[in-house]
């Protein structure tokens, strides 16, 4: 059985706290966070969309989708991106120089550059906690326990189990990247009498 470790992430219990984006700052070390959390169909944060009474606050919490063919490992000159076997698409620091080519490259705008590294930074499923059988931080630290970590390759895991019992999506589908992350939508919001 294929291993292909991905994420599920639940917009119904996602309250956009951004722990996720703080845990990720942590573990990493990164400037600004590997996954950021954006507030669906506003231009701003925390501020909702619709008309009142009809109004809607959902959050999309967006990170490296660990592509199946991931366009950026073949845009950075150096060789610096690293397309696991289980799955997780992996920055090399040590080889990367930032020059920032991987950049353009990923639809998802998974990449970010740190001018005090000289370096790119992005999401590498947190390879250093799941090589010793831990989840990504970023899960660990879900305040609304949101986000599922697994196998997406084995039927019976609960990432599969979720995507194939209800309805799910995926950012940018049709770029014909295969992307590891789906996301559960959010419910119809209760309406007024
Ligand atoms: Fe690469 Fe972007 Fe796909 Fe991540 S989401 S594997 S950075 S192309």
């Amino acid at each position: 059985m294929n291993k292909r470790l991905g994420l599920v992430i639940d917009q119904e219990r996602c309250i956009g706290c951004e722990a996720c984006t703080v845990a990720c700052r942590i573990e990493n070390d990164f400037e600004q966070g590997a996954i950021r959390v954006e507030t669906q169909a506003s231009d701003h944060k925390d501020a909702p969309t619709g008309c009142f009474p009809d109004l809607t606050m959902d959050f999309l919490p967006q990170l490296c989708n660990h592509c199946q063919q991931p366009p950026c490992m073949g845009a950075c000159p150096l060789e610096a991106l690293v397309k696991r076997e289980d799955g997780p698409v992996v920055l090399d620091s040590e080889k990367c120089d930032g020059c920032q080519a991987c950049l353009a490259a990923c639809p998802f705008d998974a990449l970010r550059f740190s001018p005090r590294k000289n370096k790119v930074e992005k999401c590498n499923l947190c390879s250093h906690r799941i090589d010793q059988g831990l989840e990504p931080f970023c899960v660990l630290c879900c305040e609304g326990q949101a986000m599922h970590f697994g196998n997406l390759g084995d039927p019976g895991s609960r990432v599969s189990k979720i995507i194939s019992a209800g309805e799910v999506f995926q950012l940018h589908f049709d770029r014909d990247t295969g992307p590891s992350v789906y996301y559960c939508p959010p419910k119809p919001k209760r309406g007024f009498d």
